[in-house]
């Protein structure tokens, strides 16, 4: 265990215990509590980050949050976090890779997210997202177990390795349409291409509307093998650790 676990190691089997019937807002108020400003929200304004945003808007609003702006994000994307950075007034930053898309295309060739997707997320979003978090002590995430089979078992607090802190997922238990019902009944923006079929957005050029509803990471990476963009891979061993 390193010095930067303000959770001791032993309260972390206790926590996943006592967070698996917790209503998110309240994993969300311990965590503000537990860690205040060392605290970040990462989200790619998908769904469950704008009702993440909203109920951290009642409990602590000015809690750092973080989005991985590739270069490559679909117009609609960047409209609506221009509107939710406006709404909720949110200590947002976005987190740039060293390179350029057209340095990138210089260096390693031209549409590398064809070529070499594990590589162009490598280096536009896992390395910049590491740097960033960097001094933090906990990082909160939209994932939820009903997105995928690889994240069927994802803890809601977990020890991230990777990044030397603490993961939160307070949403694992909730499902694609408690999270509609709940943007829905607070009238919260979400992404245009939603209603266009794509239920899950990432960069433009790695996605794609899908006529199954029922994936809901349906249209990601399409013509490759991957399907997570690098930032949570080790899914698997984060379960119970
Ligand atoms: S999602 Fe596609 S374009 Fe975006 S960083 Fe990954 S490979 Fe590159």
């Amino acid at each position: 265990m390193t010095a930067a676990y303000r959770t001791e190691y032993d309260d972390v089997a206790d926590l996943q215990q006592r967070f698996e019937s917790a209503h998110p807002q309240e994993i969300l108020q311990w965590a503000a509590e537990e860690y205040g400003q060392d605290l970040a929200v990462v989200t790619s304004f998908q769904p469950t980050g704008i009702v993440t945003l909203h109920m951290l808007s009642e409990i602590a609003p000015n809690t750092p949050v973080m989005t991985l702006d590739t270069g490559l994000l679909f117009p609609e994307t960047y409209v609506l976090i221009d509107e939710m950075e406006a709404r909720f007034n949110l200590n947002l930053t976005r987190v740039k890779p060293e390179l350029t898309v057209n340095q990138q295309a210089d260096r390693h060739g031209d549409k590398l997210w064809e070529s070499n997707p594990d590589q162009c997320c490598h280096m536009r979003k896992t390395v910049p997202l590491k740097q960033a978090l960097s001094g933090f002590e906990a990082w909160i995430t939209g994932l939820r177990r009903d997105q995928s089979p690889t994240r069927s078992n994802i803890p809601i607090i977990a020890r991230d390795a990777r990044n030397d802190m603490m993961k939160l997922c307070p949403f694992a238990n909730w499902t694609e349409d408690m999270i509609w019902t709940y943007i829905h009944a607070h009238d919260l923006p979400y992404n245009d291409l939603h209603d266009q079929g794509y239920p899950s957005i990432g960069c433009l050029h790695c996605t794609q509307a899908t006529t199954d509803s029922a994936d809901l990471r349906g249209g990601r990476w399409v013509n490759h093998q991957k399907t997570e963009c690098g930032i949570h891979v080790n899914l698997a061993d984060e379960v119970r650790h």
